[in-house]
């Protein structure tokens, strides 16, 4: 058996795409499987039998905020050691209202994070992506607040590129932006129950 198969041999993938390590674990979380006469963990082996092989000194980490998932899409290769939930809470700023403020890169409002290589990603969907869920497909992040900084996911929601267009439109129309996120949940609620 490959080191690939006895891998997913041990797996269990959840609905929200994670693949659960079912076998040991570190002390620290992270799954561990014995291969080629030594212990790895089972994430990075996920990553050089599914991606190829891990640059040296580089750590991989979870796009998921899951240790024991294996899923090489929720894995990405970088040169920090910190957890992508500790970079964000690093940069953010807690106000009173709720928001957690980037205070990082931007690009046109919104925070710019680096995962690996060069390629800036949207912070708040990032953050989405950490705490809550995968993206759906073909669908965006919307702020309830109105604040394209806030990184806070009990303000952040996916929806269609109308609702979006809703939600700008409600924005605009009410000077507080506070009043217009909370206008928007009422809508957004069905599709998001589906
Ligand atoms: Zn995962
Ligand atoms: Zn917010």
């Amino acid at each position: 058996m490959t080191p690939r198969q006895r891998l997913l041999r041990q797996i269990t993938k959840q609905d929200n795409g994670c693949w659960i390590w079912t076998g040991a674990r570190c002390p620290s979380g992270y799954g561990s499987i014995w291969v080629a006469g030594k212990t790895q963990y089972a994430h990075r082996l996920a990553y050089e039998t599914h991606v190829g092989p891990i640059p040296q000194g580089l750590w991989v980490l979870h796009r998921c905020n899951n240790k024991a998932c294996c899923n090489p899409k929720h894995l990405y290769a970088s040169k920090s050691r910190a957890s992508l939930e500790e970079r964000i809470l690093r940069k953010v700023e807690k106000q009173p209202g709720g928001c957690w403020v980037w205070r990082g890169d931007a690009n046109q409002g919104y925070g710019q994070i680096v995962l690996s290589g060069h390629r800036r990603r949207a912070v708040h969907r990032v953050a989405y992506e950490l705490w809550l869920e995968p993206i759906p497909k073909g669908l965006q992040v919307l702020h309830l607040c109105g604040s394209r900084r806030c990184c806070n996911p009990a303000h952040l929601v996916a929806g269609t590129a109308s609702e979006t267009a809703r939600h700008m439109l409600e924005c605009r129309r009410n000077s507080s932006k506070r009043y217009a996120g909370k206008r928007y949940l009422g809508p957004l609620q069905e599709p998001l129950l589906e």
